[in-house]
């Protein structure tokens, strides 16, 4: 494995847990209370002050990282366990974390695990869950979780976007969701086998999401023109419906800041601005922007300042190192 694809390898892991822990900052906020409340702007974790850990209570610390994370290790920890995709594995993983800790659950996810028969059935809870839904629900937190599976065997295309709908399908079985994993997990594996004209990269994938829902066109295309098309806080400003949390949302910004982020800072600063699900729309960008950038050109103080650094690094290095043999 050569020094540039572990670069990338690490740039995509990295760079989601950063974008996780920095966007946790301007999470369920509007774009105008993000200036509001950081009038200089949000630049380190040191700056969140919200949920922080006191004395003796549960709570948040700077530079940790939220579900979005945590739910993308429970896929890594069963790889490394099992050294496949084993869909039952990352279940009981996903709910023994909902279980003991869940800090951040999204809705999708809680009423999934939380419903009797999940760890034995999680396909058919899951599928349950949406058409009690009236099909409607489409969040966010398959995707989140999804870029390590453009890791695993990155080579083959088909068994990405095979393992990309499986795991998607545990709690999110929504064609929105399916496709949404399917796109991030195969532009990851894009530029890992040396693509480097992202462009063409997103126009191929673009075709092969469009069949999963009419959708995938408006916003790759809002994701293309500009930020503000995509209006990530829609749902926080006075008289909007609420759609935070929303996988189209997330994929955008994901895809914009592919594009047009000048750097790994530059993306993730520009759409941790927009407020809404910030979080998890900068763990997604995160991942494609680390995955163009690599870890060597993410802020070396935004790596250090990860509390669970060292695990991460360590994880890393047992997945590259499964790979290799394989
Ligand atoms: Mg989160």
């Amino acid at each position: 494995m050569n020094n540039n694809l572990k670069d990338k390898i690490r740039g995509i892991i990295f760079g989601a847990a950063i974008g996780d822990a920095l966007g946790f900052g301007t999470e369920w906020i509007s774009k105008q209370q993000v200036t509001e409340k950081y009038p200089n702007g949000l630049h380190d974790y040191n700056q969140i002050t919200r949920y922080q850990k006191s004395k003796g209570m549960e709570g948040w610390f700077p530079g940790d990282w939220t579900d979005d994370t945590d739910q993308m290790l429970c896929i890594l920890d069963s790889l490394l366990e099992k050294q496949e995709i084993d869909i039952r594995d990352i279940a009981a993983k996903i709910h023994h974390w909902a279980i003991t800790d869940g800090m951040g659950m999204g809705r999708t996810v809680y009423t999934v695990v939380h419903t009797p028969g999940f760890v034995e059935n999680p396909y058919q809870i899951a599928e349950k869950v949406w058409l009690d839904s009236g099909k409607q629900w489409a969040a966010n937190g398959a995707v989140m979780r999804t870029s390590i599976l453009g890791i695993w065997q990155y080579q083959d295309r088909e068994k990405i976007k095979d393992n990309a709908e499986k795991v998607s399908r545990i709690t999110h079985p929504d064609s929105r969701c399916l496709g949404s994993c399917v796109a991030v997990c195969l532009t990851i594996s894009s530029i890992l086998q040396g693509e480097t004209d992202i462009d063409g990269v997103i126009a191929k994938i673009t075709q092969i999401v469009e069949p999963y829902h009419p959708e995938f066109q408006e916003y790759f295309y809002k994701a293309a023109i500009s930020l503000e098309s995509l209006d990530l806080d829609e749902g926080l400003n006075p008289g909007e419906k609420d759609c935070v949390g929303y996988t189209m949302k997330t994929l955008g910004a994901g895809f914009w800041a592919l594009r047009h982020g000048k750097s790994y800072q530059d993306g993730i600063l520009r759409i941790i601005h927009e407020g809404g699900d910030a979080d998890t729309n900068a763990a997604v960008a995160g991942a494609l922007l680390g995955a163009k950038f690599g870890y060597s050109n993410i802020p070396s103080r935004w790596v250090e300042g990860l509390v669970y650094r060292e695990e991460l690094d360590a994880k890393i290095e047992r997945l590259m190192a499964i790979m290799l043999r394989h």
